[in-house]
């Protein structure tokens, strides 16, 4: 089918709830898509950074072949081997020790909320003189994203996309991103968790100041509070680091992860830390995808990827995207920041961006615009100099 086919149909039997300016995509391969028309992509939006590995990485085809040849799903009524081995893999390469497997970034915060409020329904009251009753408040960033679901969208610290769907579920409370005073003044004695994007990913791009996730961290201690990083976008090799948090020197005790993890196959995990995680009992959660073994196999094999120096690849390649967008910045007045870590980078424009995202799409670079004026970009993080290059002289001639 062609491109007008595909829109067509689109048109008549799809939900309108995605605006979708770009091309049908139907083949990838590394850096590379292309569309139903023949016409070639670099991809340095990489699924929304799902595709860490770029399109088709031939470990993760062959994980997935494999086990879909031989069991393509198991009930967690029963014990599942690639489970076990993937919790193992995460807890090692992370420090945080348990894990429960699910199928989104959504459902992964789910889990982290779920079980800090059964965590903090039993810990002991929060300061001297506090009441003993149920903890269940959550905090999070203003700007923040956490997911579409009805827990997770009252999580997101952006009434844009709460309205419509109110009332939201009751206990969240938001706070200006990077400010600790405000974080400290919104405890109250029903908190129990503070939520947070190490790096803001939907709301454009926004990394935590040098020295707030260690104050929140302090704070947390201090107050007993349970401290969860939404490391969906940020996490797994992104930064530069296996986890965004590594840059901050902190240790969150619940981190969620998902888009990357699969190389493409839908899969979601939240760890946590061992006595956190001892909260949950027999029945207290489930999922019938979470941790499926054909899932379950490409998370090891982009885990496989990653230690091969795939994140000290993506820290080196960072640094030279983000020098080329710096001196692209010096040249083209509308743009008006560059910021982010390792490959997450954006450049804010000083007005809308979604014209610039089509033009490039146009000249075959794909990227996307958040938060309106914000170009953002998440090429896969096997990306070489010379696509860099390629997508900077493109966005170069967008921009002049
Ligand atoms: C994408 C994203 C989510 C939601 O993930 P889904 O798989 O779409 O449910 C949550 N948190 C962050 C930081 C994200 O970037």
């Amino acid at each position: 089918m062609d491109t007008a086919g595909i829109l067509d149909l689109e048109s008549r039997y799809l939900m309108t709830t995605y605006g979708r300016p770009g091309p049908a995509l139907v083949r990838g391969q590394g850096a590379y898509a292309w569309d139903a028309d023949g016409k070639e992509y670099l991809d340095f939006i990489a699924g929304l950074g799902v595709l860490a590995l770029g399109h088709c990485h031939p470990a993760v085809v062959e994980a997935v072949c494999r086990q879909a040849g031989r069991m393509m799903h198991c009930s967690n009524l029963f014990h599942i081997e690639s489970q076990a081995v993937l919790a193992r893999e995460l807890a090692e390469a992370t420090g945080v020790s348990r894990a429960f497997f699910c199928n989104s970034g959504a459902e992964a915060n789910e889990a982290a909320i779920k079980l800090a409020r059964k965590y903090g329904g039993g810990a002991p009251a929060l300061r001297a003189g506090a009441p003993a009753g149920r903890r269940y408040r959550v905090i999070s960033a203003l700007n923040s994203f956490h997911g579409r679901t009805l827990a997770t969208l009252a999580a997101t610290g952006q009434t844009a996309h709460q309205a419509g769907f109110e009332p939201m579920p009751e206990g969240f409370d938001h706070v200006p991103f990077n400010d600790l005073a405000a974080l400290e003044a919104a405890v109250g004695p029903e908190t129990c968790a503070v939520l947070l994007e190490p790096v803001q990913g939907e709301g454009g791009i926004n990394p935590a100041d040098p020295d707030y996730l260690a104050g929140v961290r302090r704070l947390c201690d201090r107050l007993g509070l349970i401290l969860i990083f939404d490391e969906v976008q940020c996490g797994l090799g992104r930064t530069g680091k296996l986890l965004a948090a590594e840059h901050y020197g902190v240790r969150p005790d619940i981190v969620t992860l998902s888009k990357a993890l699969g190389g493409g196959f839908p899969i979601g995990a939240a760890l946590a830390a061992e006595k956190v995680a001892a909260t949950f009992q027999p029945g207290d959660h489930a999922s019938t995808f979470g941790g499926n073994p054909v899932a379950c196999e490409a998370a090891l094999a982009v885990l496989g990827v990653l230690r091969d120096g795939l994140v000290e690849h993506a820290a080196r390649l960072g640094a030279y995207f983000r020098r080329g967008l710096e001196e692209l910045a010096g040249r083209r007045r509308q743009v008006v920041q560059v910021r982010g870590l390792g490959l997450m980078l954006a450049a804010e424009l000083d007005r809308p961006g979604q014209d610039v995202v089509d033009a490039c799409a146009n000249r075959g670079l794909l990227i996307n615009c958040t938060a309106r004026r914000v170009l953002r970009f998440l090429p896969p993080l096997i990306v070489g100099e010379e696509e860099v290059d390629r997508a900077l002289s493109v966005l170069d001639e967008v921009l002049a």
